[in-house]
């Protein structure tokens, strides 16, 4: 008898990948893209893999987290980075694509294999059956309505409103102070205490600053709680003083006053190795942000795990409907894949389809799943989405911050860390291909 298809909603990064992963796997796939009929706001090609900004798949150096992501993803057989490696473009030690002849390539591929069955069309139902939904951030609104009908209004949201989230070790600790305002509760927090002069700069320079041009939001859809800082910042120099950067209740042990104004930093996660700048979502360009942002005392070497955004983004409460196999709780052959989960960026959603494609081939076939092994970044971006808070869930870019610690008898230095891990999580994505190919 033949074997039911999987069906792939979305041929972008991540349904792309998922596609390839389960034809490779000897299974049928019937893979469904809206594009040409129907656009999205970014996508200008009907181009599979369309990347919709930056054509860089950021950094190839395995001392950076998409350094290590991609050499994963090489290893796990990624039909996605083959294309982009084979269409690089000079780029210093990053990745970077001729866009055009990426797309073509992954969509040749993909039209040329027996098993997929390509149908473009927008997909406005859940299908029944083993499928993965992959129709990222700007998941068409009919589409969106069922999934809401899924998981309820309350688990699928509509934008980010991120704020940059920075590396403990970067941290001035000389300058910060931990301390909770009027001191209740545990002191969660850090505190950046600016005196007048250096808030008035600091105000000047966010006035100044580039934002980005993908400005696809519309203020008036925000809620007031997540306005960009640098709106906040042009209703005068007191906005940021009295909103996000309010000093009240905090005393600087270095002066013994209370501060003109703080930006106050909450630890992102259990580990206490990445902080969120609280109240910080912004549009500001990146380079803007290492500019502006390390203008605040004691983030002059601040390193960004994740920069600030606001954006229109589809995206699901993770933590509370997905496993760590990319299924949904609520049903074993519903996978989702890609932006659409919470993941953040082209490298990660090309992940999340590849792992989530192994996962439908697998279940079809009557095998358990994968879980990614913890000390891998595929493994610790799964698990970072699926157990992080579900109040206010936001997503999340692969960065060092997710990984485990490694066990080391002596204090090391970030660079011979960074190596340490980085080797560990290949050789977990080793073992997890030498036991895949065993089947
Ligand atoms: C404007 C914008 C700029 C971005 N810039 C960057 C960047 O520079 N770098 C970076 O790393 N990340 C960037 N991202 C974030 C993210 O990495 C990309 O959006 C990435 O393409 C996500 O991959 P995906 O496969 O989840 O979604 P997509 O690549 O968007 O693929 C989803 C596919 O599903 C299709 N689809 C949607 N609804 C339906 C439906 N109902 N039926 C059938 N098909 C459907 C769409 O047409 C699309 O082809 C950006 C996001 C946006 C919105």
């Amino acid at each position: 008898m033949a074997e039911q298809p999987v069906t792939i909603i979305g041929a972008g990064l991540a349904g792309a990948e998922a596609a390839w992963q389960v034809a490779q796997r000897d299974l049928p796939v019937v893979l469904c893209e809206m594009r040409p009929h129907v656009m999205t706001p970014a996508h200008e090609t009907d181009l599979f893999a369309e990347l919709v900004c930056s054509n860089s798949l950021k950094s190839n150096r395995m001392t950076s987290a998409h350094g290590v992501l991609k050499q994963e993803l090489r290893l796990l057989g990624s039909l996605v980075i083959r294309c982009a490696d084979e269409h690089a473009v000079p780029a210093g030690q990053a990745l970077a694509v001729d866009r055009n002849r990426f797309a073509e390539a992954v969509t040749e591929h993909l039209h040329a294999h027996p098993l997929i069955e390509v149908r473009r069309e927008e997909v406005t139902t859940i299908p029944d059956g083993p499928a993965i939904i992959a129709s990222g951030p700007l998941t068409s609104p009919a589409l969106a309505a069922a999934i809401v009908a899924l998981t309820g209004s309350e688990r699928l949201y509509f934008y980010d409103a991120l704020s940059p989230i920075v590396s403990a070790e970067s941290i001035d600790y000389e300058v910060v102070f931990r301390q909770s305002r009027y001191d209740r509760g545990d002191a969660d927090y850090l505190n950046c205490p600016f005196d007048r002069p250096q808030y008035e700069r600091f105000h000047e320079e966010l006035l100044n600053a580039d934002i980005t041009l993908h400005k696809d939001y519309d203020a008036s859809e925000l809620f007031e709680g997540c306005l960009p800082i640098e709106v906040i910042a042009a209703r005068g120099i007191d906005g940021p003083r009295f909103g996000p950067m309010k000093p009240r209740g905090l005393t600087d042990p270095r002066t013994g006053r209370r501060p003109w104004a703080v930006v106050q930093l909450r630890a992102e996660n259990r580990a206490g190795t990445m902080w969120n700048l609280v109240g910080f979502q912004t549009s500001l360009t990146y380079p803007e942000q290492r500019r502006v942002f390390r203008m605040i005392p004691g983030l002059e070497h601040a390193e960004f795990l994740r920069y600030g955004a606001v954006h229109r983004n589809t995206y699901i409460n993770a933590p509370t409907l997905l496993r760590p196999t990319w299924q949904t709780r609520a049903r074993a052959d519903l996978l989702f894949a890609g932006q659409i989960t919470g993941v953040e960026g082209y490298v990660e959603s090309v992940g999340s389809g590849l792992v989530a494609g192994i996962n439908a081939a697998r279940l079809v076939r009557g095998l358990d799943p994968l879980v990614m092994p913890a000390h891998s970044m595929l493994g610790a971006l799964a698990e970072h989405i699926t157990t992080a808070d579900p109040d206010g869930f936001q997503p999340m870019n692969a960065n060092f911050g997710l990984l485990p610690r490694p066990h080391a008898t002596r204090r090391m230095k970030k660079a011979e860390r960074r190596k340490l891990q980085a080797e560990l999580a290949l050789r977990e994505i080793e073992r997890v291909v030498a036991r895949e190919l065993e089947r």
